[in-house]
């Protein structure tokens, strides 16, 4: 089992994962497109192999290629990375009936959980305070029930991600349209028109909650992570533990979030997502792989998650108690970007120069070289910076040092914005929720 790990994926991620797979000394095949020979981990994996062009839907979307990559190349498990497959059950399902590991849930689980009406449906059911909406699909009761939830209210895609697919509606004449609209972006965004209604919250923080679970029935919470710095629903900035939380609700979400895995029968790493509001959390999705900030969590416990991921795969027990779990300290992460930090436009190109910072308790996770070609096909993110410390202004004093020390010259960067923001006095204070960005870039 996991005799040989194909990494299905590209960039920062599939270097963490190359590197969490040498330290259990499981060999490694990088998968990569056209575009991405030179990448990093493809130069440091035993093996590579050429999944198919630039276009990712010929290549880290194509379930055939990477299934027949797997059987070349010998390998018995994938690792999905996020994004791409990684929440994709038909793929999980091929790699289960191929007799192949998915390091991941099971297919059924990821199905469920991606599709955010039966999720919600589910987390309603486990006992999660859910998000007040339709229930299901919208239906001829919409207007009815948007009423109910008083406006604004917000229409989502049931199959959206990546922050797309979202509308938010703030009298009953806007209704019909706005929800005509994200149907078919939806439909031709993620290939499924069904949306629902949720009552838009104005003024939350986004929390989410992390959780680890094996196939022998032990499942570990990780604490919370702050993420509601966001420009256009995504995340920018991440921070562990989230500020402000009663202790007492922080226990409650975990055991509920640790019920919940319980009736999903839930394996591998796992995130419950909620939007928290004068004191309440209420569930907004389930991420059924690891995330992109999973590194400040990492920080605080000391544990890593992407080698256990690979050894509840190889279906080895977590050793690690509840009780053992002790948070040290904050960290904070920064995503830079390969866009410009006014126009957020993307800026691929050529690395003519490259710093990056060090010192205690800083973390840098990038697959970036000088003379690497940041191509023009995929995601923007070339590295994050995590920093750590005994506290939060510590953490955020270590950032500052960090990101001053960090250069990266030959295209443009978010480094400058990032530099900012951190030194702004509500960053500082903590005094932020989900809006706080995106009015910040309104005001310039
Ligand atoms: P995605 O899968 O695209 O990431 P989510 O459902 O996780 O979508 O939501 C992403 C972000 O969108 C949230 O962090 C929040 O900023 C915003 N959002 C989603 N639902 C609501 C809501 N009901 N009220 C206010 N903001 C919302």
């Amino acid at each position: 089992m996991l005799s040989k790990l194909l990494i299905a994926n590209r960039g920062e991620i599939a270097l963490r994962i190359l590197r969490a797979a040498k330290e259990l000394k499981i060999p490694t095949v990088a998968a990569y497109s056209e575009a991405d020979k030179d990448l990093m981990h493809v130069k440091m994996a035993d093996e590579s192999i050429c999944i198919g062009p630039a276009d990712s839907s010929q290549s880290y979307l194509n379930i055939p290629a990477i299934i027949s990559a797997m059987e070349l190349s010998g390998s018995d498990g994938v690792h999905p990375g996020y994004g791409f497959l990684s929440e994709n059950p038909d793929f999980a399902e091929k790699v289960e009936k191929s007799g192949f590991d998915f390091v991941g849930p099971s297919a059924s689980v990821i199905r469920m959980m991606g599709n955010k009406v039966s999720a919600k449906e589910f987390a309603l059911k486990s006992g999660l305070p859910i998000v007040p909406g339709s229930s299901g699909a919208v239906d001829e009761n919409v207007h009815e029930e948007a009423e109910k939830l008083g406006y604004p209210v917000i229409i989502k895609a049931a199959s959206g991600g990546g922050g797309r697919g979202m509308k938010i509606v703030y009298s009953p004449e806007e209704l019909d349209s706005a929800i005509e609209l994200t149907q078919q972006e939806s439909a031709v965004a993620f290939g499924d028109s069904t949306v629902y209604l949720e009552k838009f919250l104005e003024n939350p923080r986004h929390i989410e909650v992390q959780v680890l679970a094996d196939r022998h029935g032990n499942i570990i919470h990780l604490g919370d992570r702050d993420c509601s710095l966001q420009r256009r629903h995504q995340k920018v900035i991440e921070e562990a533990p989230a500020l402000g939380i009663k202790e007492e609700k922080r226990q409650e979400i975990y055991e509920q979030c640790i019920e919940a895995c319980r009736q999903l029968d839930y394996v591998s790493a796992g995130t419950f997502e909620f939007l928290y509001e004068n004191d309440n959390f209420y569930f907004i999705e389930m991420n059924t792989r690891i995330q992109v900030e999973h590194p400040v969590t990492e920080s605080v416990t000391g544990i890593d998650l992407v080698k256990l991921q690979l050894r509840i795969a190889r279906d080895e027990e977590i050793k690690i108690k509840q009780e053992d779990i002790v948070l040290k300290g904050h960290a904070i992460e920064c995503r830079i970007n390969a866009e410009n930090s006014e126009t957020f436009l993307p800026s691929p190109g050529k690395i003519l120069e490259y710093h990056a910072p060090g010192g205690i308790g800083v973390r840098m996770d990038s697959h970036l070289y000088k003379d690497y070609v940041v191509p023009p096909y995929y995601d923007s993110l070339i590295a994050k910076v995590i920093c750590r410390a005994n506290d939060r202004e510590d953490a955020r004093a270590r950032l500052e040092r960090a990101l001053d020390e960090m250069y990266v010259l030959g295209i443009d960067t978010n480094l400058e914005m990032h530099r900012k923001l951190i030194n702004d006095p509500n960053f500082i204070n903590g005094t932020f929720n989900i809006n706080y960005l995106e009015n910040l870039n309104k005001e310039k």
